[in-house]
């Protein structure tokens, strides 16, 4: 079937679905193969639960008029959503980086959203699926799209780019993550700077955090690239600082255009969230927001999905930042801790996953760099951890064995922050807390 014909199909039914759990009446259902599954074998499903049509790669499957057979249902997926995309003539912001894209997305959208109809990417859905379905979301009311983009291997960026044919670009920071995958640290330098390589190579606009070292380096590559800064430094565009981390943060504001400071008091925690913060001003700024309006917004915004949210129990006030962890936002988060304005603070840390060879020295790195923040308790959980165990902490191999240890010596009054790759299950421990 050409893609015009399936692209017809999409503007008379503009919904997608891909999980025969959460069928959208009249939808298109591709039908994606996954590691431990074949959509294919559940396309008469999907048309029992209401699909208009189905999209298959396995002519066995086929069943009726209703069935579009392709070469690849991915392939197909990826292709109607970049000629989904050119058919839109609006301005799309991709995001990457290797910490805050979701959070940096959110924070855009809460300013965009004050005087347009913007569109952003659905949670956390940033991957070779994840973004093709983001754009087959926007549709023509939308004035402005955010779309978030991961990566965890060379050329990723660059294929979702190709996808997704922003006009504006953000990398949020680099660090080391996912270092499996792309090899090293410069391998991550090199995938994230591929949106600033997309975006010079058509004449876009990218908002860089010209205080960030990497960053600048990275985009020295492409001098024609048109660059709007921001950061914490006076010859900015944009700047400004931290003023309070109570722990929510108040982060004041300058543009290179007015004397005058703005305020804004966020729901946000995480001095790390200064740099997303000022990323988001500058962005309301380049489109027109007005300082009010992007005050609004930011204010407005609350953080979800245990990204550096604050939660009050009976006994504890918790940060729950246990949704991923590497080497930098572990420094980041450890910095955040050292600023706050706590008595009794504790900080449970797990394991980070994924770092290769790097992680012993990281996991060393982040213990030294906790050791330096007063706490009445400090806690490392998980083997790798565990690998550099001394007498100057409480050790535990695993999330269990620290349940265990906090049921005994229960924390109480206490500000505490909790971090760890996903895979930890750090969620367990919050019954003790
Ligand atoms: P993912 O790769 O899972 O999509 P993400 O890049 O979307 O992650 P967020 O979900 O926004 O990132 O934030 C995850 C964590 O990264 C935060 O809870 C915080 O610990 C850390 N983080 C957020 N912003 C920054 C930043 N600017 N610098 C360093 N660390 C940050
Ligand atoms: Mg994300």
């Amino acid at each position: 079937m050409q893609l015009e014909q399936l692209y017809a199909h999409f503007l008379n039914y503009p919904k997608i679905s891909t999980d025969t759990r959460k069928i959208e009446e009249d939808s298109l259902f591709f039908a994606l193969k996954g590691d431990h599954f074949n959509g294919n074998a559940f396309a008469e499903k999907a048309l029992d639960l209401g699909a208009r049509y189905v999209i298959i790669d396995e002519a066995d499957y086929f069943i009726d008029e209703r069935t579009i057979l392709v070469s690849n249902v991915l392939q197909t997926l990826q292709e109607l959503a970049k000629y989904h995309r050119s058919k839109l003539t609006i301005p799309i912001i991709g995001i990457t980086g290797t910490n805050g894209k979701t959070t940096t997305k959110e924070l855009l959208h809460a300013v965009l959203v004050e005087k347009y109809t913007c569109f952003a990417t659905k949670g956390n859905l940033n991957n070779h699926i994840g973004v093709p379905l983001s754009l087959l979301s926007i549709n023509k009311e939308f004035e402005i799209a955010i779309i978030e983009m991961g990566a965890n291997h060379q050329g990723e960026i660059e294929f979702l780019s190709e996808l997704a044919q922003p006009t504006h670009g953000l990398i949020t920071n680099v660090g080391k993550a996912h270092l499996e995958g792309f090899g090293s640290f410069e391998g991550v330098k090199k995938t994230k700077g591929e949106l600033y390589a997309f975006l010079a190579a058509h004449q876009g606009i990218c908002f860089i955090q010209h205080d960030n070292s990497n960053l600048v380096e990275m985009i020295a590559a492409y001098p024609s690239l048109k660059q709007i800064k921001y950061g914490f430094s006076e010859d900015n565009e944009v700047f400004g600082k931290l003023i309070k981390a109570n722990p929510f943060l108040a982060v004041e504001w300058f543009s290179k255009k007015e004397l005058e400071p703005h305020t804004v008091q966020t729901k946000l925690t995480g001095s790390y969230n200064t740099e997303n913060i000022l990323a988001a001003v500058a962005v309301g700024l380049h489109f027109d927001v007005s300082d009010k309006q992007i005050r609004l917004g930011i204010e407005k915004y609350t953080p979800q999905n245990n990204r550096s949210q604050i939660t009050q129990t009976a006994k504890n006030t918790l940060i729950e930042d246990y949704y991923n962890a590497n080497a930098s936002s572990m420094k980041a988060a450890l910095e955040n801790m050292a600023v706050i304005e706590a008595e009794n603070k504790v900080i449970i840390l797990g394991d980070m996953f994924e770092l290769g060879d790097d992680s012993p020295a990281e996991h060393k790195t982040v213990i030294a760099q906790a050791k330096t923040i007063p706490t009445s308790r400090l806690i490392f959980v998980g083997k790798d951890f565990y690998a550099h165990r001394d007498g100057d902490a409480e050790y535990y191999q695993t999330t269990d064995e620290a349940l265990e240890a906090l049921s005994k010596h229960p924390i109480s009054s206490s500000f505490v922050l909790l971090k760890a790759s996903r895979g930890m299950a750090f969620e367990k421990l919050i019954t003790a807390l």
